[in-house]
């Protein structure tokens, strides 16, 4: 069997298909969408059932299933969660990276991606406006990046040294109630329980209130925390909000506290001239973690965690592992493993690489410029429906809007009416919760999306509510279980 697997003509004619079905998909969804749905939903349980049952087919059979099986976040339609549409050519440079399998954590084991890595960071750095000391990595996801900035900011903050001796005092960070829930359990993880977590109130446009920053720290203090950072949100997940990070910036400065931003989602907007200034005072942090599989085309996961102060980034974890490297005092880029999370680490740097290098600065404007253009046509195309209502005017491609035009209650409405777009798999759109009110939401970062997509999802949606309407009362049409 392992001469078999290892046969490199089979690998070639498997290969040849595979593309060529990739190619023909996505020919599809820029052709012909109508023809497909953006997901075939099925339950958790159909799903277990089938692939449990399923006999071996020809790679091509079985590779199309799974095609089936999947979300098409290349449909125009697809409008759910923040990930973005590959671009193809990261997607062969994933293929290629997968196949060579260099766990690059130390630069013998992935010479190229390490100096493509140590790049793409310097270069991601230089965008969001630091000067030549800052310095970074890539990591797994922007939930695991928020903790190593976490991770390092104890370092640099905490009166202790709780890497060795454990947690001596209550510590703290201040964070607004909208950010997202990654950062409560970063403190969690990090053990400092509920009490470590100081909830920042947001105003109207879901952005922390500031001015309340120092009320809130003198509270905490007088109650014996020991506060050692702010995080700010560019952008909040649900709504797409941008906390105010000059202000926050000021307030940690006055306050010697580490200023974190949470960028996963919204700091690429720095690569947009026209956005760019959304996530002003960025460059005042002292680390922004950022994603680039949420807007900017490259596969997940795919997670820039970039340090004012390069140094800080060295100090995290303080380790020895001499069967890695030589010297563990000493600050070698090369080899990240040092101050990441993984050991046996992906080349991420290489798929950014691709496309970056491939295409220039240019594409990743464009992409910004084009789908947060299409959060503000949605909410121009909202305004003008009287059947619907925007929860707050987006400021970037994350819009969440409801329907209203209905006597019953507008939760129960618009849960069904989310559950309705799911099972039925035209549109793929999710739902959110906003000060306790059920929201539908959409990312939109395809940009593929149209805004006649977008009428035709305004349309559909009326449709299912009046269907709603007549049945009398409103309830979820099909519950998750019973589909
Ligand atoms: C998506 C997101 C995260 C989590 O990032 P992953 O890459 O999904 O782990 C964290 N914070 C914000 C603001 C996000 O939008």
């Amino acid at each position: 069997m392992i001469e078999k697997a290892f046969n490199p003509e089979d690998f070639k004619t498997a290969g040849y298909e595979l593309v060529n079905l990739l190619s023909d998909y996505l020919s599809n969804t820029q052709q012909n969408p109508e023809s497909m749905l953006v997901s075939a939903h099925q339950t958790p349980e159909q799903q277990r059932e089938k692939w449990k049952n399923y006999e071996s087919k020809h790679l091509n059979e079985y590779f199309k299933e799974f095609l089936q099986d999947s979300i098409h976040v290349h449909h125009p339609h697809y409008m759910g969660h923040q990930i973005s549409p590959t671009a193809p050519v990261a997607a062969l440079a994933s293929m290629m990276s997968d196949f060579l399998n260099n766990g690059m954590g130390i630069y013998e084991m992935g010479q190229a991606a390490v100096a493509m890595e140590h790049l793409v960071v310097q270069r991601l750095a230089h965008k969001m406006g630091f000067d030549d000391k800052a310095d970074g990595f890539l990591t797994s996801g922007g939930t695991l990046a928020n903790l190593t900035a976490l991770l390092a900011a104890r370092r640099k903050q905490a009166k202790d040294d709780v890497w060795q001796l454990g947690q001596q005092s209550q510590l703290a960070l201040m964070v607004s109630e909208q950010a997202h829930y990654c950062v409560e359990r970063a403190a969690k993880i990090m053990g400092w329980g509920a009490e470590g977590i100081i909830k920042i109130p947001v105003d109207e446009q879901f952005c922390m209130r500031t001015d309340l920053l120092q009320t809130y720290y003198e509270q905490a203090v007088a109650q014996g925390k020991e506060v050692i950072a702010v995080v700010g949100s560019a952008c909040s997940t649900a709504t797409g909000s941008y906390d105010d990070l000059q202000a926050i910036a000021h307030f940690c400065a006055q306050n010697e506290l580490w200023f974190h931003v949470d960028g996963a989602h919204g700091a690429s907007a720095v690569f947009s001239d026209k956005h760019r200034h959304k996530a002003q005072g960025i460059q005042q942090a002292d680390s922004v973690v950022m994603d680039f599989h949420k807007t900017l085309l490259v596969p997940a996961l795919a997670t820039a965690l970039v340090f004012k102060e390069g140094n800080d980034s060295y100090n995290t974890f303080a380790q020895n592992a001499h069967y890695l490297w030589n010297n563990d005092e000493e600050q070698e880029w090369f080899n990240f493993a040092k101050r990441t999370f993984e050991t046996t680490k992906f080349p991420m740097g290489f798929k950014i690489f691709t496309v970056w290098n491939h295409y220039g600065d240019a594409l990743l404007e464009e992409m910004i410029d084009k789908v947060y253009g299409l959060g503000d046509t949605f909410a121009q195309i909202l305004g003008q429906h009287p059947a619907f209502e925007l929860a707050v005017k987006p400021a970037c491609n994350i819009v969440c809007f409801r329907y209203i035009n209905t006597q019953e209650n507008l939760d129960v409405v618009n849960q069904a009416i989310r559950q309705k777009v799911l099972t039925e798999g035209k549109f793929y759109i999710v739902q959110t919760l906003l000060n306790g009110k059920t929201y539908l939401r959409v990312t939109l970062a395809n940009p593929a999306t149209t805004a006649q997509d977008l009428d035709e999802l305004l349309e559909y949606i009326d449709q299912i509510a009046q269907q709603l309407n007549m049945h009398g009362k409103a309830q979820p049409l099909i519950d998750n279980n019973a589909v």
